[in-house]
């Protein structure tokens, strides 16, 4: 209620202020063109305003032309350009489904605010104006003064709002809001209003539809720019988090499989390793899952404590993780193999049972296969032999390292038939 209040009272004082000037600054004719233009302009730059969420409100942050009109037709003239304008935003944001619920009420804000502040900017214009004449780009100077007080009055009114609706609760709250403002985006502001309000006075029209255009084109641009960054961002953090473990934050299978197919062709020698925590129901069993759930991160964890930069860690099943090792030759895999066996049996996994806190002591199992990808034989069948050799150390008694060596000195053909 109050919130409509103070619309309607903003919108009724623009529209005392326009309809007491009385009249027209100067002749109809160039009126009417330069309104014609800068509603086209305008018209066409509001699909470019940029949305920005400001706690429960959104706010539009385009460049705005009411300044230079303003000073150039006066209070009647400004509210009848920001009526026209901004009612025609109105009807395209309808038609195209893109309004916001209270749309029409903001109409009557926009009008309100920008008729009324681009009056009062009128108003201080001529009276300050031929002071700083006088002086080196004092014209410079008393347009940005005005785009200051303009976006601090602005401010001014939406922090009334904000307050009304209880987005902004105090001082802080409030500095924060006018803090927040982009002083790049009063610049090209001030800039803008500045030569286009000269081109007026000149009537060079061609040079005002020229400003406009390079505007449109130069936002636009930036605006594709920002878009195409914003889109790989989001693509690269969807990826991410398709072949991320929720659980652990290691690589989850489907990365294993892409992973599989790339390193199949590379001809590298790897080490791949399966292993499993042994006995691991009985952690379930006796705990809770929750407790098993933290067993499963800190043995993650540990894995990846023994690994370098260009080695994989994937989470290939519930308790059980494949590692790809890398650039190692085979006795260097065998010693990580036995060293990182060694450190899951040392290192017990701290959780809460209970309310209190617990040392969970554990060990694993490890199966290791040494290979030359691209070779013999195919990635995924290295990977069940890695499997087999897990399960045959399980069979032994667990806890330990079954590894096998798949790379023979003997060339290929000599191999198999020598076995
Ligand atoms: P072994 O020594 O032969 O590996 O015996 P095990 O008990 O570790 O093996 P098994 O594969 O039979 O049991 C694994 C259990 O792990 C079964 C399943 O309920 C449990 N499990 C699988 N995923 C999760 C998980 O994400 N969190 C928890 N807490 N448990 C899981
Ligand atoms: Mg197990
Ligand atoms: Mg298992």
């Amino acid at each position: 209620m109050r919130v409509k209040l103070f619309i309607i009272s903003l919108f009724s004082i623009s529209f005392i202020v326009a309809i007491t000037s009385n009249h027209l600054l100067i002749e109809n004719k160039t009126y009417f063109i330069a309104l014609g233009l800068y509603w086209l302009f305008s018209t066409l730059y509001s699909h470019l305003a940029v949305i920005v969420k400001k706690g429960k409100v959104s706010m539009d942050y385009g460049v705005t032309y009411s300044l230079s009109i303003g000073l150039f037709a006066g209070p009647l003239g400004i509210f009848i350009f920001e009526t026209l304008y901004r009612t025609t935003v109105y009807f395209i944001r309808k038609f195209t489904k893109t309004a916001d619920p209270d749309e029409f009420l903001h109409i009557f804000y926009n009008i309100g605010s920008f008729a009324l502040n681009s009056s009062i900017a009128f108003f201080i214009f001529h009276k300050i104006y031929p002071f700083f004449d006088a002086f080196p780009l004092g014209y410079w100077f008393v347009i940005i003064i005005l785009v200051i007080i303009m976006s601090l009055l602005s401010d001014f009114y939406l922090i009334a709002l904000f307050s009304f609706m209880g987005d902004i609760k105090n001082i802080k709250d409030a500095i924060d809001f006018i803090k927040s403002r982009n002083v790049l985006d009063m610049g090209k502001i001030a800039f803008s209003n500045g030569l286009l309000f000269m081109f007026l006075l000149n009537q060079q029209w061609e040079m005002l539809v020229g400003l406009f255009l390079l505007n449109y084109l130069v936002s636009r641009s930036f605006m594709e720019k920002n878009q195409s960054i914003q889109h790989k961002v989001e693509r690269d953090k969807f990826e991410q988090m398709a072949y991320t473990d929720f659980l652990t934050e290691v690589y989850n299978r489907a990365f294993m499989d892409k992973t599989m197919n790339e390193l199949n062709e590379t001809g590298e020698k790897i080490g791949i390793i399966v292993t499993d925590i042994d006995s691991f129901k009985r952690i379930n069993d006796t705990y809770n899952h929750a407790v098993g759930d933290h067993v499963i991160q800190h043995f993650a964890a540990t894995l990846q404590g023994y690994l370098r930069e260009d080695d994989y860690l994937f989470r290939s099943g519930g308790e059980e993780f494949t590692i790809f090792l890398r650039n190692r030759n085979y006795n260097e895999c065998v010693a990580l193999a036995e060293r990182m066996k060694d450190g899951v049996r040392d290192n017990p996994a701290a959780a809460e049972y209970k309310s209190y806190p617990i040392q969970i002591q554990h060990t694993a199992s490890f199966g290791l296969y040494y290979y030359i990808t691209c070779e013999a034989v195919e990635i995924k069948k290295a990977y069940v032999y890695a499997d087999q050799l897990l399960l045959k150390a399980k069979d032994m008694g667990k806890n330990r390292l079954i590894s096998k060596n798949g790379v023979s000195d003997l060339p290929l053909s000599e191999r198999f038939t020598n076995n």
